[in-house]
């Protein structure tokens, strides 16, 4: 990967393979990989060509992807603030690249970075002490929700973006645990989705239409001259990007729909205003910007992965994601 990233942002595109019902549906291939950093696009007016720091075809395999992100997971562990976000419409595999599948045959990029974390530690275990904690959030209709807690009580507590000292955000009121192996963290994830899925089911609403936010807090302390040094690793499968405001949506549909373009198109606007080098970035138009502030512009180290689907009968989501992702640059 592109060596030095430090407040940049880069953005990958995935290209997920064709589904089963897409090919049901007789939609031919309208987007694909034509090299490592360009997508070509079939429109009605002719072919379309975006450009990323990498793109990833129906046939890269979860450690492709991953292989390019393991730098950043160092980083973290080195004292930055790193953040990986998938952005995309509903369907088009951000959980798929950021969780994996259902039953973690195909682990993405959470499950693998909670590993490398570890990994890194345990290896530099004789030059440092450390402390890894985290917390768990999900963001719906502009409500945090600790994925800690559960029931009546994870809908009892008040849960706020604040940032210390140091800049960095905290979530108040929300619980902040300490892991010390991956299988700790990876366990606390699991439970926490667990969560999610069972306050979703409740609702009768789509964990899709709700943003899911770890962040993994990183501390160590060199054993030879006591310098402390503190990063954080911020992990993101957004919300689907899609205009959800089609004909018949009901007005919870109509304000989830709303809530999820708002802090979207405000995620959108901080990237740009990064990315043009402007002095005023906007983060406090959204819960969404708020909590990713850290992560976002300053030193910290951003990566984006757009995900869309191959199909013609997704092309006007595609080329409005594409779009967004380019306005990045
Ligand atoms: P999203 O989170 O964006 O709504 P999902 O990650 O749930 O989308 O993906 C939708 C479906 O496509 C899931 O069944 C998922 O397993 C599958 N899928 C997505 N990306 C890939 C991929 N790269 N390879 C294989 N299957 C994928
Ligand atoms: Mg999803």
């Amino acid at each position: 990967m592109v060596e030095d990233m430090k407040g940049k942002i880069r953005v990958f595109c995935r290209i997920r393979p064709m589904s089963r019902a897409e090919a049901a549906q007789g939609g031919a291939i309208a987007v694909g990989r034509l090299d490592d950093y360009s997508v070509t696009v079939e429109t009605s007016r002719g072919p379309r060509e975006f450009q990323f720091d990498r793109v990833f075809s129906g046939e890269s395999s979860q450690e492709d992807v991953f292989q390019d992100t393991n730098r950043l997971i160092q980083s973290a562990i080195d004292g930055f603030n790193v953040c990986i976000f998938a952005y995309g419409q509903t369907g088009s595999g951000k959980t798929f690249t950021m969780v994996g599948d259902r039953d973690q045959r195909s682990p993405g990029i959470m499950p693998r970075a909670f590993n490398a974390v570890f990994d890194i530690l345990q290896e530099n275990a004789t030059k440092f002490d450390f402390k890894v904690s985290v917390y768990m959030l999900e963001l719906y209709n502009d409500r945090l929700q600790d994925l800690f807690v559960s029931g009546a009580e994870a809908q009892s507590r008040r849960v706020e973006i604040k940032r210390n000292r140091k800049g960095l955000v905290f979530a108040q009121g929300a619980e902040t645990k300490e892991a010390s192996s991956a299988g700790e963290l990876f366990a606390m994830f699991q439970q926490a989705c667990a969560n999610r899925h069972n306050a979703a089911t409740k609702m009768n609403v789509e964990s899709s239409r709700s943003h899911l936010i770890i962040g993994i807090m990183v501390e160590t302390r060199n054993l030879t001259n006591g310098s402390v040094s503190f990063g954080k690793l911020s992990l993101v499968d957004l919300a689907g990007s899609e205009r959800a405001a089609k004909t018949g949506a009901k007005d919870d549909q109509l304000k989830e729909a709303n809530s999820i373009n708002k802090s979207l198109s405000a995620l959108g606007d901080v990237i740009s205003a990064l990315s043009s080098d402007l002095p005023h970035i906007p983060y406090r138009n959204s819960k969404l910007t708020q909590i990713m502030q850290d992560s976002l512009g300053g030193n910290a180290k951003t990566l984006m992965v757009v995900n869309v689907s191959p199909s013609e009968c997704n092309l006007d989501e595609t080329l409005t994601s594409l779009i967004y992702a380019t306005r990045v640059k």
